[in-house]
């Protein structure tokens, strides 16, 4: 470190002031990116681990910027996160993700339950389950065809708020799912504390649960933990019939991940729903 320590100091200042202005440049084409009409969602298969079947399906965010070309979401969530444009970014999600629910509505994925990937701002929002039971009622559906998946931070940022508002969740038949589990704060006790529905084992275990001894007894930990809690499990990030197998035989009951399915227009979807579980 020694060695051209100053050379180093300033590339890592470079390197800050580029991120600082990445941010900038995305945060300005964000401000407009939704009366512009620049997002849209992708669906992921959540597919039964025994019969391989759809079981339920992840929205993700999509955004192609007209100036910027397509920036994943690592690249921009953070960005609207910081700048709190997050709340309105999220209403969106929830709007279009429960306009598609209804679109779905009397055909071959009616029943199939929307997952929405929600922000800690989102939640605290005073006005939010409002908001979810009046988008839900717009439309016609019932709170059990959407489910919100929460983070671990979600639950340490704001406890006795957040678990107000998962019980009025609750109430309207709305599910509610812990997002990468394993990776945040790793204190158990909001398992106990929280209604929750389901766990996402995250995809750092899950990657290599083929080959190390370690992440396969902590994703059967989890898993058998799981079922003592009477806690649905998703396991994220399947990408081999290898981990597939392991997943099912240890009693996980949903698996997600390149695999199975990537994220895809709603078309796709339809494709994956009529398709013959054995093929
Ligand atoms: P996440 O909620 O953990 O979503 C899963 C991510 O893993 C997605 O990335 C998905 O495309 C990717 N993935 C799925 N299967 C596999 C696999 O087998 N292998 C690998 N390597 N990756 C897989 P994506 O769509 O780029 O989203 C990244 C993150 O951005 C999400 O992670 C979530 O935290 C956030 N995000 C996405 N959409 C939204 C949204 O509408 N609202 C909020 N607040 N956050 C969102
Ligand atoms: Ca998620
Ligand atoms: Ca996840
Ligand atoms: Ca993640």
């Amino acid at each position: 470190a020694k060695k051209g320590g100053r050379g180093e100091l300033r590339f890592f200042s470079d390197a800050m002031n580029a991120a600082a202005h990445d941010a900038l440049v995305i945060d300005g084409a964000l401000r407009h990116a939704i009366a512009a009409g620049e997002f849209r969602l992708e669906y992921q298969v959540i597919a039964e681990a025994g019969s391989g079947r759809l079981g339920k399906v992840e929205a993700l965010l999509r955004w192609r910027s007209a100036t910027l070309g397509t920036v994943p979401p690592d690249r921009f969530i953070p960005v609207a996160e910081d700048s709190g444009l997050i709340v309105e970014l999220g209403s969106w999600v929830l709007e279009e993700a429960c306009r598609q629910a209804a679109l779905w509505r009397g055909g071959p994925l009616d029943g199939v339950r929307i997952s929405i990937n929600v922000s800690a701002w989102q939640l605290a929002d005073p006005g939010f389950v409002a908001l979810v039971e009046a988008t839900l009622a717009r439309h016609g559906l019932p709170g059990a065809l959407l489910e919100l998946e929460l983070t671990e931070r979600v639950l340490i940022d704001d406890g006795p708020n957040v678990r107000t508002v998962l019980e009025r969740l609750r109430t309207l038949g709305v599910s509610v799912s812990l997002d990468d589990f394993g990776t945040g704060y790793s204190s158990l006790s909001y398992l106990t504390q929280f209604q929750l529905n389901t766990l996402k084992i995250d995809r750092a275990f899950v990657m290599d649960i083929e080959h190390s001894a370690r992440s396969n007894s902590l994703v059967h930990a989890i898993i058998a933990m799981g079922h003592s809690l009477g806690l649905q499990l998703v396991a994220e990030g399947v990408e081999t019939d290898g981990q597939a197998r392991i997943l099912a035989r240890m009693g996980c009951h949903y698996l997600q991940g390149f695999h199975i399915a990537r994220p895809a227009a709603p078309d796709q979807l339809l494709l994956f729903a009529a398709r013959r579980p054995e093929t």
